[in-house]
């Protein structure tokens, strides 16, 4: 049985009462210690003491051979890893296997911009110098779903570390035990204690703390919009920095040059990654009308071609979703959905009986004209899609930019004209040509509107858990 501490000061602590359960069985693999208001206090105040001791935030080529040590870590113990974040999680092990693959090379990247944090100098008036640098902003709190919880972990956290911020690391309680496990890696002669503490638990309050915090300087959370924007409001009176990578409604536009039978098994898969349960999966496929016949088959046989069940089977595409709370919820929503859509292509239900105690949930495909309907409009965070038609470039960019959400969407066409001109005019963070969910450790990834606030990946993560100081010195001329 895996069991999960937390881990405050230095010292792993804590009895572990709450329970993990693998999504695919119903099985209990691990406990975790369940936090409470005083356990996030004092994690707070170790990280607030490491920060203030300065010997990390002042150190940045420590701080590299601490992330370089964590990734060599992560890299011996990739496939128990891997293992149990299938277990835990329910992904497909090949997609776990290259989650904490993408995870550790994003750590060895972070750790290389750690003694690349440049500032600038200038001289505004005669004899006067500006030197602008930029410092660690202080205490990190970095709240991390379950969805990713490899890469969603590093992509905060590295940066973070990198930056020479301390942190508390609070992840979601149904992959407590796999966040745990990656943070037991990142132990090292090079880390202070203190630096990195984590502490999990089944509610909120320890978090809702962490966000009111007058220690915490900065919250990196990933997660729903609904819970970003209450942090936002929580977080007014301390005026922390905020990172919210929040919901998506991702499009796909698909224009009259595309090959669909050649895509449509590439949007099946982008739909249906993680069982539906990723921030950019493809939810709103919007083809033009010419193409919707060939789509509908297309779509329909990729869908009903994915093989359902427990991520650790061989040749199985797609696992459970996190839990049955969540796939109830999800189905019901679902549900509502095809009895107002204009046509149900596919409707996925709970599969095989002898899956029933997994929290399973095959495809949905429906087909709708009117795009302010709910099921355009909300993130239903699950396997379900959307197909929709349009007759011109102008339709359907203003049908995909018809949302709150503005986190990804993807271009299918060969017209590179095309692609350039849908891209701009899309309001999204990310716009993928000829592709979907592809992310990088290099390339910067956030939300417009609703979807959030600051970017991950990339330097501008990293430059988010820094302050920037003028230091100004009145120097004066030499004159002969
Ligand atoms: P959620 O918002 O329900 O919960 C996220 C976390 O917030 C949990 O760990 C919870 O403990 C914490 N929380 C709840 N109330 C809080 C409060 N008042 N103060 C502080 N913390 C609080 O999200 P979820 O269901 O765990 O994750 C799925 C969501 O995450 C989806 O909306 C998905 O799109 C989003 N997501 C976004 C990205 C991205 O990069 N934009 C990536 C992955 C997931």
């Amino acid at each position: 049985m895996n069991l999960a501490r937390h881990w405050i000061a230095g010292h792993w602590q804590g009895a572990p009462q709450g329970e993990s359960v693998n999504p695919a069985t119903g099985e209990v693999i691990g406990r975790y210690a369940d936090a409470t208001i005083a356990d996030a206090d004092a994690a707070v105040q170790a990280a607030r003491q490491a920060f203030d001791r300065g010997h990390w935030a002042h150190d940045p080529r420590r701080r590299q051979l601490a992330l370089l040590a964590w990734a060599d870590a992560l890299e011996r113990d990739a496939e128990e890893l891997a293992t149990l974040l299938t277990r835990e999680n329910g992904k497909v092990l090949a997609q776990s296997r290259g989650e904490v693959a993408a995870a550790i090379s994003e750590v060895r990247y972070y750790a290389g911009l750690a003694r690349h944090i440049p500032g600038h100098a200038l001289q505004p008036e005669p004899g006067v110098f500006s030197t602008l640098l930029r410092e660690p902003a202080g205490v990190a709190a970095i709240i991390v779903p379950w969805n990713a919880p490899a890469v969603l972990l590093v992509r905060s956290l590295a940066p973070a570390l990198a930056a020479g911020c301390t942190a508390v690391v609070k992840p979601a309680a149904q992959t407590a035990l796999f966040n745990a496990a990656m943070l037991q890696r990142l132990q090292s002669p090079w880390l202070p204690s203190g630096t990195v503490n984590t502490i999990a638990e089944s509610g909120h309050a320890a978090s809702a703390r962490l966000v009111a915090s007058h220690d915490v300087d900065v919250i990196s959370f990933t997660g729903s919009t609904a819970t970003g924007k209450r942090i936002m409001a929580a977080a007014a009176d301390s005026m922390k920095k905020l990172s919210l990578e929040l919901g998506g409604k991702s499009c796909c536009l698909v224009f009259e040059d595309a090959d669909v039978a050649s895509i449509a098994p590439r949007l099946a898969a982008a739909a249906t990654i993680i069982s539906g349960q990723q921030c950019t999966a493809a939810r709103r496929v919007l083809v033009h009308e010419s193409l919707a016949p060939a789509m509908r088959e297309h779509l329909v046989r990729a869908l009903n071609s994915l093989t359902m069940g427990p991520g650790e089977a061989p040749g199985v595409d797609m696992g459970p979703l996190i839990d049955h709370g969540a796939r109830d919820l999800v189905q019901q929503r679902i549900e509502e959905a095809c009895a107002q859509a204009d046509r149900v292509l596919l409707h996925g239900g709970r599969g095989d009986p002898a899956m029933a105690r997994g929290a399973f949930l095959a495809p949905t495909l429906i087909e709708h004209g009117d795009s302010s309907a709910f099921f355009c409009q909300e993130e239903i965070f699950g396997p379900f899609l959307v197909l929709e038609t349009f007759t011109s470039e102008q339709e359907a960019v203003a049908k995909a930019n018809h949302t709150v959400f503005g986190l990804s969407a993807s271009v299918w066409t060969h017209d590179g004209a095309r692609a350039m001109r849908v891209a701009r005019a899309l309001r999204n963070g990310t716009v993928w040509v000829n592709d979907h969910n592809r992310l990088f450790a290099e390339a910067e990834t956030g939300g417009y509107r609703q979807s959030g606030l600051g970017r991950l990946h990339g330097y501008d993560a990293l430059a988010d858990f820094t302050e920037l100081k003028h230091i100004c010195l009145n120097a004066g001329v030499l004159h002969e």
